[in-house]
């Protein structure tokens, strides 16, 4: 084992140690511009319409707060929206319908 210059190959493991720790910072870079443009986009979006651009207005159906657009009529469900309404509109014609068709008493499937 010799002291003083350092061989080719510890050369080229340092470079190689500097290259992997560019690398991670570029990475880095990266992740930390790709949540900036989220969080950029999330905000250049919220609450408008996903159609024409304009802004969303709340408006009540069956008793859930949906988005709606008053400038292309669109109306639009969060996670979980439909569901409920869905469930909430299931007391009137629906159900007399489900009853009209397959009987009165709730099937178990
Ligand atoms: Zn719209």
């Amino acid at each position: 084992m010799t002291l003083g210059k350092p061989s080719e190959k510890e050369e080229a493991y340092f470079k190689m140690q500097e290259l992997k720790k560019l690398r991670k910072l570029r990475e880095e870079e990266c992740r930390r511009m790709e949540e900036e443009e989220c969080r950029r986009l999330k905000e250049l979006h919220w609450m408008r319409c996903p159609k024409c651009g304009m802004e969303l207005n709340e408006v009540e159906l069956y008793g859930v707060m949906v988005d709606a657009c008053f400038s292309c009529g669109g109306t639009f469900f969060d996670k979980g929206e439909v569901e409920k309404i869905l469930e909430a509109a299931d007391t009137g014609f629906l159900r007399r319908l489900r009853g009209a068709l397959f009987g009165s008493g709730n099937t178990a499937d």
